[in-house]
């Protein structure tokens, strides 16, 4: 058996046990792809826009992770939030990522089409922040739907008007991270603004999608009542598009990237939450009616 904690060089950008996840990978890096080296700056600009090309930091292929089934996974460089949790601080800068032509993202996506169906899988953009590169990630969506194959969008949706109604159509199921319930936390927990995620997951709604939300609950900071109460309202929102909500707690995984990328970390001694605050918090979104795992 090979060591797959190798190929996991960064874990989606919610949090996930580690452990679990490095079991449940099979392969991944950035093998496989030809880089258009050559490109010069403004040709690339220019790729970037059509989707030609797209900048990655990695991808791998799992099961039951980022999405139903087995998955090829890609994690898209580039994130305008900063997350005080954040565990991938080194898929912020696009430049720090791959360039990777869109035909050789295609052809990967073509080489495990047949084992995506028969496991009920598919492919899931992640990042980093999957929206910042609309063109390429659509275009790739609107190859794998012409191959029968599922797709899956996991985002933060603040960048909810890079994406057109036409992109949305080839979404089949959207991993969105509500990451909290109001606009004064949101901007505290990520520097950014809540309402395009409202917006975001309201469009797939209307467009018959499937929407599983991801929660971080990070005690002090997250995990008030009034903050989960108001998550839970804007889950309620998205009705029969919400199959169900993932409370995940923080840990302290992603640390080691902040000090290897000497960015000073908010949460250097935050803990995670307790069982008995855990299970404060599923019960609250229960109570909304909703399912959580
Ligand atoms: S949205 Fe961006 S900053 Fe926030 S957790 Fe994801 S990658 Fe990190």
């Amino acid at each position: 058996m090979p060591d797959t904690t190798q190929f996991r060089t960064t874990t989606r950008h919610m949090l996930k046990e580690s452990k679990t996840y490095a079991s449940q990978t099979l392969m991944g890096g950035l093998s496989g792809f030809e880089s258009p080296i050559g490109l010069d700056r403004r040709d690339r600009i220019e790729a970037l826009k059509t989707g030609d090309i797209g900048f990655v930091h990695s991808w791998d292929i799992n099961t039951s992770v980022d999405g139903p089934g087995t998955r090829m996974t890609v994690f898209m460089s580039g994130c305008p939030l900063r997350c005080q949790y954040c565990q991938n601080p080194d898929t912020w800068k696009m430049r720090d990522g791959q360039p990777v032509y869109l035909d050789a993202m295609i052809k990967k996506v073509e080489r495990y089409a047949d084992l995506f169906k028969a496991t009920h899988g598919g492919i899931t953009f992640s990042g980093g922040e999957s929206m910042m590169q609309p063109a390429f990630v659509s275009r790739v969506f609107r190859a794998a739907k012409e191959m029968g194959v599922h797709t899956c969008l996991d985002t933060s949706g603040f960048l909810n008007k890079n994406y057109t109604d036409e992109m949305i159509d080839d979404i089949d199921l959207c991993l969105l991270d509500v990451k909290s319930g109001d606009e004064e936390t949101y901007h505290k927990v990520t520097g950014g603004l809540l309402q395009p995620t409202i917006d975001f997951g309201h469009r797939l709604a209307k467009a018959g999608k499937k929407i599983w939300v991801r929660f971080v609950l990070v005690p002090g900071l997250t995990s008030s009542e009034e903050n989960v109460d108001n998550v839970a309202k804007i889950c309620a929102s998205f009705g029969d598009a919400l199959e169900h909500v993932d409370v995940l707690g923080f840990h302290q995984l992603g640390r080691p990237k902040w000090h290897e990328l000497r960015i000073p970390y908010p949460l250097e001694d935050q803990k995670g939450p307790s069982a008995a605050l855990k299970k404060r918090v599923v019960e609250q979104f229960e109570s909304y009616g909703l399912t959580v795992y």
